[in-house]
């Protein structure tokens, strides 16, 4: 049995049971948050018990999930989750910043941060017995409901922007997904699979439209949490300054606003569990021109306008974030707070990370290109440790990656010659 025990719809409070609603509130179309049974869950386990388990993958929290693991074992399903975290040392130091770490989603399988969400629609789906699961994606939701989908041999239908990156599409025709490609933009085809799985009877798992996604992408907070710890642990050991600390500052890219929302979410849990004191302070970063979200922010409003959006992030390019309310709160009840960049500061982002290793799709270097923003402007200071979200791999979208760096030259195949260039 799991423990879940219903949702609450962010907007006007309403609870509901878990057969009573299926996506967002009848009343007002706002974004329900899954409600778990907190006490059941506070009686029976402690934080021990979970960092004691010896699952090394987001099944390892399934004791604060709303779904059971999915039988069978060691499909690309049962290993989302449980990506590394990175010290970027040389980095911090250019920045000016004495701790910088990286979180890197890419190590998913289906290479995004989107695995945790379809992961735990999958699980949900096989419970609820739908049999097809439909998505409206730019390209990386599709790519893991299409991956999680086969892992366990559930069927998958996709509709993407037909100006997805090639990368993405191969992903979701190698998957094997029933794929459609839309002559429009993916609010576009957003609307047109909440239609598609009223008139067919499919499940959709569209990003915020369906509850379930936080969820896995809360999952995330707990791997952070428990990263935290033990990064403590080595702290207290060596009796570091770092015992007093400012709270952890996460930067998150935002679009439709669910993984932010679902990292809110994630450290809620923990916080209503008594497992944390105290919440990290979590930062958004929306390109400048798909900045819906930022926009409200500062504007101290919750009313979400729609954008035309436009930027070569196009994880992140979003008219209408279908998560935005939520995604607003993220920031505002941590203490965090909205950046926006460029899209020249994002391809400098994906250079300046390609230096250390890392291999960013746009989307995902957005969150270092707003933590350079951040410092240059002040917002972040030399003692504040900071944690940005790399939630994609750069081989995704080869041609950004192309723009952001020099050709290389080509040449005879003689000493001759590369001497000369060299
Ligand atoms: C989807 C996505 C995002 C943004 O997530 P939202 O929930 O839409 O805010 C960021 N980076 C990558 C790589 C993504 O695929
Ligand atoms: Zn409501």
């Amino acid at each position: 049995m799991n423990q879940f025990r219903g949702y609450r719809c962010s907007l006007c409070g309403t609870e509901y049971s878990p057969d009573e609603v299926t996506y967002t509130c009848p009343k007002d179309g706002g974004n329900l948050d899954v409600e778990l049974e907190y006490d059941l869950i506070r009686k029976k386990y402690q934080p021990e018990d979970i960092l004691s388990r010896k699952d090394y993958s987001l099944w390892r929290y399934e004791p604060l999930l709303p779904v059971n693991t999915p039988k069978g074992e060691n499909t690309p399903l049962h290993h989302a989750g449980w990506t590394p975290v990175f010290q970027l040392n040389t980095l911090a130091r250019e920045l000016g910043l004495k701790h910088l770490w990286l979180k890197d989603e890419a190590r998913n399988p289906s290479a995004s941060f989107k695995d945790r969400a379809s992961a735990i629609v999958v699980a949900r789906a096989r419970e609820i017995k739908a049999d097809v699961i439909v998505a409206a994606s730019t390209g990386n939701a599709g790519a893991a409901l299409a991956c999680m989908a086969a892992a366990v041999g559930h069927r998958a239908v996709i509709l993407a922007p037909r100006t997805a990156p090639p990368a993405k599409i191969a992903q979701l025709l190698i998957f094997g997904a029933r794929v459609i490609l839309v002559d429009g933009s993916y609010d576009h085809a957003f609307d047109l699979t909440v239609q598609a799985a009223q008139e067919f009877g499919w499940y959709c798992r569209n990003t915020g439209f369906n509850p379930f996604t936080a969820e896995g992408k809360k999952t995330a907070a707990f791997e952070i949490w428990e990263w935290w710890l033990e990064a403590h642990r080595d702290w207290h050991k060596k009796d570091s300054p770092l015992n007093d600390h400012p709270p952890l500052l996460i930067f998150v890219p935002v679009g439709d606003g669910n993984i932010i929302s679902g990292i809110h979410k994630g450290f809620k849990d923990l916080l209503r569990l008594g497992w944390i004191q105290n919440l990290p302070r979590i930062v958004g970063v929306q390109a400048e021109g798909s900045a819906a979200v930022a926009r409200a922010f500062h504007a101290n409003t919750e009313i979400i306008t729609p954008v035309s959006a436009n930027t070569l992030a196009d994880s992140i390019s979003v008219d209408l974030p279908r998560d935005g309310v939520r995604a607003v709160r993220a920031a505002r009840e941590t203490g965090g707070t909205y950046i926006t960049v460029s899209d020249q500061e994002i391809l400098q982002a994906i250079a300046t990370l390609g230096r250390v290793g890392i291999f960013a799709e746009p989307a995902a270097a957005t969150a270092f290109a707003g933590l350079v923003r951040g410092v240059q402007t002040g917002l972040v200071h030399s003692d504040d440790p900071v944690l940005i979200l790399s939630t994609g791999s750069g081989l995704k979208d080869i041609r950004a990656a192309m723009q952001a760096v020099t050709q290389a030259p080509v040449i005879e195949p003689s000493l001759q010659a590369l001497k000369q260039i060299l």
